[in-house]
């Protein structure tokens, strides 16, 4: 059989990335992908938001990746021209009784390394959105957006000018721990097996389901996967809008928030509805609690203003009314397989963090 030294199972956004930091460390990487094109996971179905790192709790993987992962980010655009703009954000509270949980959450940003939030009372909320109702809220000036495709082209580039391979249509069936390395079955049009010393498993949604066929993989090392989708709809008249505007968070997602395109178009969503199978319709119903949610801080909402856009589903690790998890990557420390490392749970702020959790991978491989 074959060898090869590491394999990295997704084309996502994070097996770029992770593909990437390998390569540039000169191991040699082949990357496996079961579709025809990169970043048609996840990766494409997203708010395209650089987050600060505010909600997370502290101490948690999500904080400490999302605020790494975002200056490397940043600074990643700069150096590759992936277009993106550090619009800023606003969370506002709209009404008396959420004062408390805005200060709340400007203290747990704070404490999370988020030190550049703003509090603006209702005027100079006016002043920067005229057409938003608040009676306060947060600014953080560092978030922004980002062009999600032209960075996954960008990770590929840098990956593969580092001389990393890239295998499409070529899914991972299962995982065998052998004495000499990792066996990687592969399916597709040319079904094969490999030999690897390092399998990182970047597969999004399927990650679980990859981890369960990998033999000599305790059971107990698998999490259950929760499916939370999210939907958006576009706004079809031009947005009156420069910022990024999010309500208070909400169980299991950020609230139907306000998010711009780099074409200066703008969405809201995602909203939370637990779902049973990785299906990505959208049901136009939805609107109607979209209206109702965006004018509570925008009551100048014309009607019939939405139109469907597009749904993402969360890959999540904890079910409904469980507390949220964490990002869980799972290396030899956590599972005594050397060179095999999961990823699990990789919701937002994974696209934020796909740079720091790459370089969290290389340290689990020593
Ligand atoms: C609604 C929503 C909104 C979000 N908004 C934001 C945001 O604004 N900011 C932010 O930072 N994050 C956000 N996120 C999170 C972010 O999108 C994800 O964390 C990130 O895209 C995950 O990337 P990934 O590479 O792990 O997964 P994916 O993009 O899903 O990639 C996994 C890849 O693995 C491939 N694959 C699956 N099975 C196999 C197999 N057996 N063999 C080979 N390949 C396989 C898939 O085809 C896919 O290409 C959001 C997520 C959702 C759902």
């Amino acid at each position: 059989m074959e060898r090869v030294d590491c394999i990295v199972i997704g084309a996502g956004v994070v097996g770029l990335a992770v593909a990437r930091a390998l390569a540039r460390t000169g191991r040699e990487v082949l990357i496996l992908e079961a579709e025809a094109a990169i970043g048609t996971g996840t990766s494409s179905r997203n708010s395209e938001v650089i987050h600060a790192g505010i909600y997370y709790p502290q101490g948690s993987l999500k904080a400490r990746l999302c605020v790494a992962g975002r200056d490397a980010l940043y600074d990643f655009c700069d150096s590759h021209g992936v277009p993106y703009r550090r619009c800023g954000k606003l969370i506002v509270a709209t009404d008396e009784s959420q004062l408390a949980g805005l200060q709340a959450l400007q203290e747990h940003g704070a404490a999370n390394g988020v030190e550049d939030l703003q509090r603006l009372d209702a005027d100079e909320l006016k002043a920067l959105e005229p057409q938003l109702n608040a009676v306060a809220g947060l600014l953080s000036p560092s978030t922004g957006i980002v062009d999600s495709h032209a960075l996954m082209l960008a990770l590929q580039g840098d990956a593969e000018r580092a001389g990393a391979l890239l295998a499409l249509r070529a899914p991972v069936e299962a995982v065998e721990v052998l004495d000499s390395g990792l066996r990687v079955d592969i399916g597709g049009d040319e079904p094969m097996t490999l030999i690897a010393s390092a399998v990182i498993n970047c597969a999004g949604h399927s990650a679980p389901v990859i981890a369960a066929r990998t033999r000599g993989l305790p059971a107990d090392a698998v999490p259950t996967r929760y499916f939370a989708k999210g939907s958006y709809f576009r706004l079809t008249t031009a947005t009156p809008f420069r910022h990024l505007v999010y309500p208070l968070p909400e169980p299991g997602g950020l609230g139907v928030h306000l998010t711009l395109d780099l074409g200066g178009q703008a969405r809201f969503g995602p909203d939370v509805q637990w779902v049973e199978s990785l299906d990505h319709d959208l049901d136009a119903r939805r609107a109607d609690g979209f209206y109702a949610a965006i004018r509570r801080y925008w009551p100048r909402l014309p009607d019939g203003a939405l139109q469907p856009a597009y749904t993402g589903i969360r890959p999540k690790i904890s079910g409904p009314g469980e507390p949220a998890a964490d990002f869980r990557i799972d290396g030899p420390a956590q599972h005594g397989i050397a060179g095999l490392v999961h990823l699990f749970g990789i919701e937002s702020p994974g696209l934020t963090a796909a740079l720091a959790i790459a370089d969290e991978v290389c340290q689990h491989l020593g």
